[in-house]
């Protein structure tokens, strides 16, 4: 049993084939995938999973608080296992590809930052937004 099957089984999900298969195929991504591309890579494993199935499945797995959904303005919603370690994300605005980083004077300014204005941090979203640097930049 792969991770998220496992916090599935934890959170008492009871689990289908299709959703299975959902929960392996985003255990084992590396990237952020949107409901078509998730669909499109269940469909190669399990023809029978249909859209309208993968939609039902991220909304039940986001609900129960174990994949996150980012909006990366591009218009589509994109998901991933919510993992162990948290991380922000760099979104190339040219490409489209999303880049994970961790950066701990930002997580500790954050916690100031919220303090000074008399609130405890429970959570944030941070996402930077950039076009690779050019020679010389
Ligand atoms: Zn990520």
């Amino acid at each position: 049993m792969d991770r998220l099957e496992q916090l599935c089984a934890d959170k008492g999900l009871r689990m289908t084939e299709p959703r299975r298969v959902i929960a392996r195929i985003l255990s084992s991504s590396i990237d952020h995938p949107d409901a078509e591309e998730l669909h499109r890579r269940a469909n190669s494993l399990d023809s029978s999973i249909s859209l309208a199935t993968v939609y039902r499945t991220v909304k039940l797995f986001e609900d129960a608080g174990i994949i996150e959904r980012h909006d990366f303005r591009d218009g589509r919603a994109r998901y991933e296992e919510v993992p162990d370690e948290h991380h922000d994300h760099l979104i190339d605005i040219k490409s489209g590809s999303v880049v994970e980083f961790h950066s701990q004077e930002i997580e500790e300014l954050q916690i100031q930052i919220a303090r000074k204005l008399g609130y405890k941090l429970v959570d944030h979203r941070l996402e930077l937004y950039g076009v690779p640097l050019k020679d010389g930049e």
